[in-house]
């Protein structure tokens, strides 16, 4: 199973479950995370949804060569009424599949009604960064760190473009400009991280800050989640990405056009030893 789902009293929580691969996401892992934010979501007994990664790392990003990499398969689209991409040619394809499983998803489950919660080890890395932006809050681990380096490719970073809301526009800049690892501390002076708290605490002090949140009457946690998330989207969240997202398909265009293909021709191992 490519993700678990278990629940604690009134909180769910959402495991990825490749820790062979630090938890790379694929497809099989993206409509199994959509499965269960949704299963959360309606069931009654549950407050607060804890998102974990099993293993050493929450996630190193999306699956760009595990064995498991399955972007011309066909899922179930859940995210929004755009073809599917198998079967089509270049931007054709490409963006009916990154505005689905990418950018769609990601924004489908920033709308979960309830608060959902971030527990980040290790490697939280360009497509982990959008499953962690995506939640509420950020606990980590003094072993996370994060870092976005997909400007190697040529693009102007990962689809769920969040970074110059989240850390502030001139960091933001830094963080993509040379792609280096942030470490948790660091994430946490930007305001990009709530807590910062020792490895082998993370499980107990996430569990009961959502034990804690869980005492709040559910429509209240909703619709503040609501309310603080309209205001994000008043600062240009929203506009701002759907922006970025046709500069991000310029970029991947352009690859394809001048090179090997969508991603500059890079894996995840080259795109570690530029590091
Ligand atoms: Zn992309």
């Amino acid at each position: 199973m490519v993700v678990r789902y278990d629940t604690r009293d009134e909180v769910a929580v959402v495991t990825m479950n490749r820790p062979e691969y630090r938890n790379a996401q694929n497809s099989a892992m993206t409509y199994a995370l959509d499965e269960a934010f949704y299963r959360a979501a309606a069931d009654d007994a549950v407050k607060v949804v804890v998102l974990a990664g099993a293993g050493d790392h929450f996630s190193a990003g999306h699956d760009i060569g595990t064995p498991g990499r399955d972007v011309d398969t066909s899922f179930d689209r859940r995210a929004g009424l755009w073809w599917d991409h198998v079967g089509k040619e270049g931007v054709d394809s490409r963006f009916a599949r990154e505005s689905e499983v990418y950018l769609g998803m990601c924004r489908r489950w920033r709308e979960l009604p309830k608060p959902v919660i971030a527990m980040v080890q290790g490697a939280c890395v360009a497509g982990g960064l959008m499953l962690a932006w995506c939640c509420d809050l950020i606990v980590a681990a003094d072993d996370a760190f994060f870092a976005d380096p997909v400007v190697r490719m040529g693009i102007p970073g990962v689809e769920y473009f969040a970074h110059p809301w989240v850390m502030g526009p001139r960091f933001a800049k830094e963080f993509l400009f040379t792609g280096d690892r942030v470490p948790a501390a660091r994430a946490r002076e930007l305001g990009m991280v709530n807590h910062v708290v020792p490895r082998a605490d993370l499980e107990t002090e996430t569990f009961a800050l959502a034990a804690r949140i869980a005492r709040m009457p559910r429509l209240g946690l909703a619709l503040t989640k609501k309310a603080v998330n309209q205001a994000e989207d008043l600062m240009g969240l929203r506009a701002g990405m759907d922006s970025v997202f046709g500069l991000h398909h310029a970029a991947h265009a352009h690859n394809a056009e001048v090179g090997a293909d969508s991603l500059a021709g890079m894996t995840a191992r080259s795109m570690k030893s530029k590091a």
